[in-house]
């Protein structure tokens, strides 16, 4: 079968590697589509550190194609699901009260079985998985279902915010992440305000369902968002970007007894300055949110399925695997919201 491994900076090789055997309490998944995240761009780029050889993809959708025998019953070959959940260690005193997304021991470069080097594994035709770690979906493409990840981290971010009907909310940044955070937040009842200054993206957000959209670069924040919130401030900011410098800012717009919510990851990660006395007195909260549980992930899959959740516009482009680079180059030279690997385009032979 085939692999994309990373060998270093911009250095990704599409190789031929075993299939691997399936264990009899583990199934056999054809990856069908992996679509590109931030954090595979990262280790692209060079931004992120790993070690070479790396294998990378973790929004992965994909068919059932051998069923090992103790995990016969519940699943069936030609079941549609998706993958994820599987970085979690599974026995900390976290994953076993069910906030596997904040694991003592969440590693993202853990080696899949099979698989002849580290990394999430999801740029292989093939994967061998556990059943606690597959998902069905149905009614959609496997670009649709790949977005799953994506979503689901969304939606814990938005249930860790504890989204309220009439609630003010600001989402800055209006990359995919931004856009989901907006539609979930949309769907419990809130006024949306949307920051980015990309216009094209904010003509999107608008058309999405946000109340109001803002150009930081043309527009005064915090005076904007001031006059959509009658003068209270957002009761829940998502902060989406990398920029740890906005947060200051931002808290000046975040009401009392608001939450601010640290959703991405922070690139470079500098200490920055925060007035407690402030936080004292208003009753402000920070709160951090990464990435998600089985619980997050089952219910991500039925809004996709079931069409509450419609992730069509955040599928820029498709490639097949013999053009991963080019499918990388894009989408870290672009506005691109997704870049989705298809393994179906040139699969060479199915070897189940
Ligand atoms: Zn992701
Ligand atoms: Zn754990």
């Amino acid at each position: 079968m085939k692999t994309a491994v990373f060998y270093d900076v911009k250095k990704l090789v599409v190789e031929e590697t075993p299939l691997p055997e399936v264990p009899k309490d583990k199934v056999l998944l054809k990856v069908e589509t992996c679509a590109i995240c931030t954090w595979e761009q990262r280790v692209y780029t060079g931004v992120k550190k790993v070690s070479y050889p790396f294998i990378g993809g973790h929004e992965i959708a994909g068919e059932l194609v051998k069923i090992g025998e103790a995990a016969a019953g519940t699943w069936q070959v030609g079941d549609k699901v998706v993958f994820g959940t599987n970085l979690a260690c599974g026995h900390c005193h976290y994953c076993r009260v069910g906030e596997e997304q904040n694991c003592l021991n969440f590693d993202h470069s853990k080696q899949q079985p099979g698989l002849p080097y580290r990394g999430m594994g999801g740029l292989s035709e093939y994967l061998v998985v556990a059943p606690a770690n597959i998902f069905s979906y149905q009614n959609v493409s496997s670009e649709e279902a790949s977005l799953t990840e994506p979503l689901s981290c969304v939606l814990h971010s938005v249930e860790t915010a504890e989204v309220n009907f009439g609630d003010y909310v600001l989402v800055v940044g209006a990359g995919i992440m931004g856009m989901l955070h907006l539609q979930l937040a949309q769907k419990r009842g809130a006024i949306v305000i949307v920051s980015d200054p990309n216009e094209a993206r904010l003509k999107l957000a608008k058309q999405l369902g946000a109340a109001h959209v803002v150009n930081p670069v043309q527009e005064d924040l915090v005076e904007k968002v001031r006059a959509y919130t009658e003068n209270l401030g957002a009761q829940i900011i998502f902060n989406t970007t990398p920029m740890s410098d906005l947060i200051p800012e931002l808290l000046d717009i975040l009401s009392n007894t608001g939450k601010m919510i640290l959703y991405s990851s922070y690139y470079p990660d500098e200490p920055v300055g925060i007035k407690f006395d402030h936080i004292h007195k208003t009753g402000q909260q920070i709160i951090g949110t990464a990435n998600s549980n089985k619980r997050d992930f089952l219910r991500a899959a039925r809004l996709i399925s079931q069409g509450i959740i419609d992730v069509k516009p955040f599928i820029t482009k498709i490639y097949p695997l013999s053009q991963i680079e080019s499918a990388f180059e894009e989408a870290v030279n672009t506005e691109a919201f997704r870049i989705i690997v298809n393994f179906e385009q040139e699969r060479s032979e199915d070897v189940c």
